[in-house]
Order: C-alpha cells, then structure tokens, then sequence
C-alpha cells in the first residue's frame, strides 16, 4: 500500500480542504517531486469558483512550484540522464507532444494536445507531484527555491515581451500590476525598453509597479495618447484592452495578455485606421520558460520579500478567499511540511 500524502483538494465551488490521499502513481517517463513552495495563480481563482470549464472537481490545483526529487521512473531516467535524487528543481507545467508543427517550432503553448498540472493533471498544491521527465528544470545554484517557485509567472512576463517583439530604446505600457504586469515590467526592461508606463487601481500594487522602475499614471495621462511603441495588457477587461490600444502610436502593438473577460469591446476601426498590431500572448514556449530560470538565478526578474507571503498548506482555502478579495500581496506561496 502506497503512504498516503497530504494535499489541498478543490471540492467544487468555494470548497477546498486539506486531505490524505494515495501518494501519485509514479509512470516509467514520470520524475516524483517532493513539493517545496506552491504559489496560487490569478488563474486558479477562477477555478476556485467553479467558473473555469478545465478545472473540475476533485483537482489538486498547483503549477507554479519547486522542490526536490524523489525518485526517477525507469525510462525517466534516459529522458532526463543528469537528474538525482535530491535535486533542486522546478517544472515547466505544460505538457506538450513535442513533434507537431509547433512544439518543432518553439510555439509550444498552441499544441493542440497541450495539458496543464493544475487543471488537465494533478497540481502541486500537496506534499508530492508526479511529473514528466522532460518538464522537469534543475535549478541554478543561486536560485533559492522560492524565487525559484516563480519561474513559470516570469515566463509568461518573458513570452509578453517576446512575442510583443519589444526593443530597447521603446516606450511601453503595462495595464495591470498583478504579479504578471510586475513581471512583464522586468521582462521589457530586460530587453532594454527605455520608458514604461504602468496602469493599475490598487495603492499598494501602483508602489510595486513604481519601484520596478515603472511610470505609474492615470489612465487619462497625457503620457498615454497614442505614445507607446507597445502596450501590454495584463488584466483582460474591455476598460484596459481599450486603454492600451489608445495609447499606442500608429504602426504600434498591442499584447493581450489578460484573460478576464471572454468578450470585450473595442473600437477596431481605430485599429484599421492606424495599423496596430493585435498579438495574443498565451503560456510560454519551453525556451522562454528556461530565461525565465535564468533571468531569476541572475536577479533580472523577482518578486521582493515584502511583496510576497509564504503560508502552509493548510491554510491554502483562506488564501484563495484572501486573493479573491482582491488582496494587494503580489504571490502566496503554499509551503508543505513534509513529514
Ligand atoms: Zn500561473
Ligand atoms: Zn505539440
């Protein structure tokens, strides 16, 4: 009989509860992780209230996460050979085919048969995560598991930047200062990005966004009539989508990263009009996961301390509650006692 674990179930709607289940069956091409630090994603409350169709009941949530190896299944162990037991690591937690026409070509967040921990597979919200090999990430020496713990956020701040095709000297606007807007605030200016704007209504997250080096405005700013080179939205409503196409020049981009709402208007005749470009910005490609890693080892990308709360397991409902009330922290990170 497999030792039961412990983990955080998602129940239904506004239930979630700490229970002890079978430890995961560990499949030949799977590595088990010993979960260290598991942070709670603006995407998963929407799961928590049982409005997301990919999250059902019951469901470990959990894909932003770190620890250590446990054990390496057996063909595992030719996928990944440089892996150990004890290992540092985190997890790339898209799993993908890896032989479409998009895994072949570094677009790997549109693979059609793309699944999700925390949402088509078991999550990280528990003392243990089965995962496969080839998803699994060594963390550099100099990378502390909880900074650690952001990489798969900062990769999809990374992927913002890229696919917006942001360059150095360019001025940009950020809608939206959660710990995704914070991030593609580095990421731009990790690609050189001279002037950046940010847009948010919360007094606390304004103070994040200023200290990153952010001009934080009104959205009535002068600075944001038609002045952006590209802006990216991280919130996802028809008010931001609105505000970043007004305020980037003609011939500029616009990155929608934000998946608030489903539908939004927007005034596309100004689009046609002065040739903005509309770039869908989703997940993170494998290689924009890795300069994720990288640029956190090397302190380019991070949350700081103050920003950020760390809280056990046990009391994960409460933080989904805390996070739905719109709590101003910018990541709570779920630490699992392991005993
Ligand atoms: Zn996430
Ligand atoms: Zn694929």
């Amino acid at each position: 009989m497999t030792p039961p674990m412990k983990a955080l179930i998602y129940e239904g709607p506004y239930q979630m509860h700490v229970r002890d289940v079978p430890l995961p069956g560990l499949q030949p091409d799977e590595v088990l992780i010993r979960v260290a630090y598991s942070g709670i994603c603006g995407s998963e409350l929407s799961g928590y209230e049982g409005k997301n169709a990919l999250r059902k009941p019951p469901l470990i949530m959990g894909h932003e996460f770190t620890g250590a190896v446990e054990a390496i299944g057996e063909t595992a162990e030719r996928m990944a050979p440089k892996l150990e037991v004890g290992d540092r690591v985190t997890v790339n937690p898209l799993i993908t085919c890896g032989e479409c026409v998009y895994c072949r070509s570094e677009r790997h967040q549109l693979c059609a048969t793309r699944r999700l921990h925390s949402a088509h597979l078991p999550g990280s919200n528990a003392q243990f995560i089965a995962v496969r090999a080839d998803a699994v990430i060594p963390l550099p020496g100099d990378l502390s598991l909880k900074q650690g713990a952001l990489a798969e956020p900062a990769a999809c701040g990374v992927h913002a930047a890229r696919i917006g095709m942001a360059q150095a000297g360019e001025t940009a606007l950020v809608a939206g200062a959660g710990p995704i807007g914070l991030l593609a605030i580095q990421a731009l200016r990790n690609r050189g990005v001279e002037t950046i704007y940010c847009v948010d209504l919360n007094a606390e997250r304004r103070a994040m966004a200023a200290s990153e080096g952010a001009i934080v405005v009104e959205a009535s700013d002068d600075a944001l009539r038609q002045n952006a080179d590209l802006a990216v939205d991280a919130v996802g409503l028809a008010a931001t989508r609105q505000l970043c196409q007004s305020a980037t020049r003609s011939g500029g981009r616009v990155v929608w990263v934000g998946l608030h709402e489903s539908h939004s208007a927007l005034d596309v005749n100004d689009a046609i009009r002065r040739e903005i470009t509309s770039i869908g910005s989703f997940g993170y490609s494998r290689g924009d996961f890795l300069d994720a890693v990288d640029a956190l080892a090397q302190g380019r990308m991070g949350l700081p301390d103050a920003w950020t709360r760390v809280e056990p397991l046990a009391n994960g409902a409460a933080c989904f509650e805390e996070l739905l009330q719109g709590s101003s922290v910018a990541k709570i990170w779920l630490t699992i006692e392991q005993n």
